[in-house]
């Protein structure tokens, strides 16, 4: 694991001192580590064999390898947000004690998508859980949470990394250093992110496009546009981030010769910034709006060139 000191020594001085709260809530920024420390705290928990450091062999360890630990109820928001039937699942579930490890751990992804009912439900089981449930939820904003839920819980702090931090770990994954530099660099912190233009293969993308713009060659400009109409939707706004991000950082170079990542397109932005991130945000709402994302790609590359 990468980074986090500070929450990672929290979780393991309360497992030494064998004083648990019976409810964390971590928060922070996207990709930055949080539902990793959160399996490697059940980890630590469950594992039969060896609590210190979690022996990978062990019937616990493989169960939650595969994710199939009977004692782990994961809970994300379907579509827009979490409801309370799933709230209420998690009633049902604490009812029983344990099947095979000593605690039931309910861990809730982006818990800031309870709506009210949700979260008033949840507050009920957070009141006074039976002693062998842990809730662990995560969230990037503490603003959106009830503070009821807040004032029940351990609050437990994750940062943006550390820039070298995700460089190394992208390095160690074989990515050549200039394509970790630039990630790392655009990431904002966010090994996530990262890791997601990383594998979509996003730098690639942004530097075709911008050579087929630059073209003016039609069919070029519609190949590229349909290869990015089949990515989905997250990566798509990623990519229209990545395009801003070029955007500005042509105009920072050629105004204050400020440096340009590496692994960006040798060509760089000459039209009106202004001009452009109009047209970036117009591409965005569509995008949202579900229009035909081939044709809003493909226009997108019309109007920047
Ligand atoms: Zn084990």
């Amino acid at each position: 694991m990468f980074g986090q000191k500070s929450a990672r020594s929290l979780l393991e001085s309360a497992l030494k001192r064998g004083r648990l709260a019976h409810s964390y809530l971590f928060v922070g920024p996207k990709g930055v580590g949080k539902k990793t420390m959160a399996y490697a705290f059940i980890y630590h928990l469950f594992c039969a064999t060896n609590f210190e450091k979690p022996c990978g062999e062990c019937m616990a360890c493989k169960k939650l390898k595969k994710r199939l630990h009977p004692d782990v109820m994961l809970i994300s928001p379907e579509k827009r947000d979490i409801r309370i039937d799933t709230i209420r699942s998690i009633e049902r579930f604490i009812r029983l004690r344990p099947l095979e490890a000593p605690y039931k751990v309910i861990l809730i992804e982006r818990a800031e998508k309870m709506n009210l009912e949700a979260g008033n439900a949840l507050l009920k089981s957070l009141e006074e859980p039976p002693g062998y449930v842990i809730f662990i939820l995560l969230t990037e904003n503490l603003l959106k949470l009830l503070p009821t839920i807040i004032s029940r819980s351990q609050v437990v702090r994750f940062h943006p990394l550390a820039r070298e931090t995700i460089k190394e770990y992208l390095f160690r994954r074989d990515l050549d250093e200039s394509m970790a530099e630039t990630l790392a660099e655009l990431s904002s912190g966010s090994l996530g992110r990262a890791l997601e233009m990383a594998e979509k293969g996003l730098l690639e993308e942004l530097n075709a496009f911008v050579k087929a713009g630059e073209s003016k060659n039609i069919e070029r400009c519609f190949k590229i546009a349909e290869r990015l109409s089949r990515l989905d939707k997250d990566s798509q706004e990623l990519f229209l981030y990545l395009l801003t991000l070029w955007v500005w950082r042509s105009y920072l170079k050629a105004k204050v010769d400020i440096s340009y990542p590496s692994a960006f397109p040798e060509e760089t932005f000459k039209g009106d910034p202004a001009e452009a991130l109009r047209i970036l945000y117009k591409a965005k709402v569509a995008l949202d709006f579900y229009v035909n994302p081939e044709l809003t790609f493909y226009t997108l590359m019309l109007n920047l060139f």
